[in-house]
């Protein structure tokens, strides 16, 4: 039921035909090697589906922006985790760059380890200069810790409002402020409905304020949701930040097309492509929570052009706004 073929209707031809293309972008830095690209063999990669590369021109340093490192081993999971998500090293996470040509990276910090950034920092310690974290914390953290975070790469926090985080206003507006300090952006999990109630709060913190998988506008509203309009207002503003990530979640239509939150979106990369980030959200843990199949992460890339058919609109957001947003090299 679930063989690449049939659910992606990837030719032979069409798998040839795309691997062609990003051979003669001419960005083969960090990517696969022209050797592999010409084979039609692909890369497998852990937790994804096929092994077939994008058919879109994938630009040199394109940024993967939302992606996780699960290392149960090395750093064992908080007591409250329920999910036990296998382990997704950076190992195994870089065959995943080779695969899509992305040469740039923001690891988000998991639900499985809390307030404890440990495996995370790690991360980015072993992938140096061209990655990037968000991280969770707590009230208690000091100075002196966000701080050398900074200087690891730190560039965020994360509120899992979804998965129980505090919605106290003053609790988030005193973190806010205080890795404001650091110039540093705020990510948000959280559901429509939190996102439309919070409105006045958000519209108060200092930050840049980014949120996860289209603002997790659900199914059927869709953009007629009100969450739709107040993260709108927030882009309006100047500090609003939509991912275009994991087009699996609250989806009705489901893959390959994705063809409801494909459509959110495009609308929100309508009002703004320059405030559009895309991330692959691997190793998808929703999706293993959930026991789906995994999904094609080349296919999810490809849907990036259905959301934003212009090309320059989507280098924007593949590489100038990452650049923008978490302080990267300007290419
Ligand atoms: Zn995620």
């Amino acid at each position: 039921m679930f063989g690449t073929k049939e659910r992606h209707g990837f030719s032979r031809r069409t798998l040839l035909k795309g691997a062609g293309a990003v051979v003669l972008s001419g960005h083969l830095a960090n990517l696969a090697s022209a050797q592999d690209r010409k084979s039609s063999q692909g890369i497998q990669v852990p937790y994804s589906d096929g092994r077939q590369y994008p058919t879109i021109k994938v630009p040199e340093n394109a940024c993967d922006c939302h992606h996780h490192i699960y290392d149960p081993i090395r750093f064992p999971y908080v007591p409250e985790d329920v999910r036990n998500q296998p382990p997704a090293g950076v190992d195994a996470y870089r065959l995943l760059q080779k695969r899509l040509g992305l040469s740039r990276n923001v690891i988000v910090q998991p639900s499985a380890y809390g307030f404890d950034n440990a495996c995370t920092l790690d991360a980015l310690d072993q992938m140096g200069a061209n990655a990037r974290a968000v991280v969770v914390i707590d009230p208690s953290i000091s100075d002196s810790e966000l701080s050398a975070m900074n200087d690891k790469g730190v560039r965020g926090i994360r509120f899992n409002i979804s998965r129980g985080a505090s919605k106290n206003h003053d609790t988030i507006l005193t973190l806010a402020q205080r890795v404001h300090a650091f110039g540093w952006h705020i990510q948000f999990w959280m559901n429509a409905n939190d996102t439309a109630e919070m409105e006045s709060l958000l519209h108060q913190l200092p930050n840049q304020l980014v949120f996860d998988h289209r603002g997790h506008i659900p199914q059927p509203e869709g953009v007629d949701h009100p969450a739709f309009k107040v993260i709108c207002g927030l882009i309006e503003k100047g500090k609003g930040w939509v991912k275009l990530s994991g087009l699996y979640q609250d989806t009705k239509a489901d893959g390959p097309d994705y063809a409801d939150t494909v459509k959110v979106g495009k609308a929100f990369a309508e009002v703004a492509p320059e405030r559009m980030l895309w991330g692959s959200d691997w190793p998808h843990p929703s999706i293993f929570s959930e026991r789906r199949p995994w999904p094609d992460d080349a296919r999810m890339l490809d849907l990036l052009a259905v959301q934003v058919p212009d090309e320059n609109a989507r280098y924007k957001i593949l590489v100038t706004n990452p650049e923008q947003l978490y302080g990267f090299n300007k290419t």
